[in-house]
């Protein structure tokens, strides 16, 4: 979603990215740049380095406990490859971009492929080397929450390794990648009342997963057509696919305000595991899914980015275990309140920032509304903080649900059953 006004900034950039910033990650000319370019930059940059600067360096490690699986023994169960929210190279946090492995059985399926998760998979142990060659036939299917580059930038690496030297997906069996289509429209400006800019690759403006996936493909098309000319490859294309997931006939994304309420849909099925969709609430990026994988053992949910909403407490109730995301409200409303601007100006980021992820309050609800046997806190904005680390929030709302609350990290491997 879209979290500045200023010239030159990407509306298209994940406003997660908002108070995740290190001092690590230099001058504001990458990522957030968006909230913090133009007029708004340089205070908005110092406030993230204030608010951030000091947990990322020091907080986070002393308190976060150390990478600590839980019921990894399970038939059905999840991998936390890369646990932070945004667009953000967090180093100081420990964290790769957003990306989950749910395995059934010894089948695997990728959901989101954040930056760095590529790499992420291997030092899972995800990915080979199985007899001097890597090895992700285990790799069913890939779901894409939504559209926001920090679930995506590790895509065309995990598609494009995978395909040369991975064995990804097969002529009789496509590797698919399923996520939301085209919105197929741009936008509104934000705050309200600003001109529109000139969109950008106008032609196509607003792709779907089935022409991300062509376009990230299509990019390659030098090494595709030496290595099917040169080496007898298929085509990178009948092996590997994109896929827009169908909203329901009687379901309508909206595109100006929260998700219509709507019950689960069925997305994909094969013999170890189901998997429904909800919309969630992730402000103007429509549309955004959660997706529930449920097993003959367990289910898991994943939230994808959104604030409190309905849908997903309907997806999420009963559940094994809820992969959730979190900001963190006093780091957002530091940096916003540290930005050179009117104060209704501040008060229309606070809205849109809280209009599009949930906090710990909200999460707090969540837990005394649905029934669920473990929530874990993932895609964390910022990846570290203050005030105990993120560790302390999953103690303060384990002591007040009845499920078990646990700090996602890298690495950490979560069963359902
Ligand atoms: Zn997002
Ligand atoms: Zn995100």
């Amino acid at each position: 979603m879209c979290t500045s006004f200023s010239p030159g900034n990407d509306p298209s950039e994940d406003a997660s990215e908002l108070g995740a910033r290190t001092p690590q990650d230099g001058p504001a000319t990458t990522g957030r740049r968006a909230l913090l370019g133009g007029a708004l930059g340089s205070a908005a940059a110092l406030a993230l380095t204030a608010a951030t600067s000091s947990s990322a360096r020091a907080a986070e490690p002393t308190t976060t406990l150390a990478v600590r699986s839980h019921r990894p023994d399970a038939r059905t169960k999840a991998v936390l490859v890369g646990t932070a929210g945004g667009p953000i190279w967090r180093q100081a946090a420990g964290r790769r971009g957003i990306s989950t492995v749910i395995e059934v059985e010894g089948a695997r399926y990728l959901v989101d492929a954040g930056h760095g998760s590529a790499a992420g998979l291997f030092a899972s142990g995800l990915i080979g080397p199985t007899d001097g060659k890597n090895d992700l036939t285990a790799f069913r299917a890939g779901f894409i929450t939504h559209l926001h580059s920090d679930h995506v930038t590790d895509l065309a690496t995990f598609l494009v390794q995978g395909f040369i030297a991975g064995g990804l997906g097969t002529m009789r069996a496509p590797f698919t990648v399923w996520g939301p289509g085209d919105r197929g429209a741009l936008p509104r400006p934000f705050p309200p009342g600003r001109p529109a800019p000139e969109a950008f690759n106008p032609s196509n403006p607003t792709p779907g997963t089935a022409s991300t996936v062509t376009q990230l493909l299509a990019a390659y098309a030098a090494d595709v057509n030496d290595r099917m000319f040169d080496a007898g490859s298929p085509r990178i294309d009948q092996v590997i696919v994109g896929k827009d997931i169908a909203l329901p006939a009687t379901v309508a994304a909206n595109l100006t305000g929260p998700p219509p309420g709507m019950r689960p849909f069925a997305v994909y099925e094969d013999d170890r595991v189901a998997v429904r969709a909800t919309l969630v609430d992730h402000g103007q990026m429509v549309p955004s899914y959660a997706f529930r994988f449920d097993s003959d053992h367990g289910s898991l949910v994943i939230s994808g980015d959104t604030t409190l909403t309905p849908n997903l407490l309907e997806l999420a109730d009963g559940c094994d275990v809820l992969l959730h995301e979190v900001i963190d409200y006093d780091t957002i409303v530091a940096s916003i309140n540290a930005l050179s601007v009117p104060e209704p100006v501040k008060e229309a980021f606070r809205n849109h920032m809280f209009g599009a992820h949930t906090t710990e309050k909200q999460l707090a609800e969540l837990l005394a509304s649905i029934e669920l046997r473990t929530l874990v806190l993932h895609h964390l904005v910022p990846g570290a903080i203050d005030r105990g680390g993120w560790a302390r929030v999953a103690q303060r709302l384990d002591r007040v649900s009845r499920a078990t609350v646990l700090v996602g990290e890298d690495g950490m491997t979560v069963g359902a059953g």
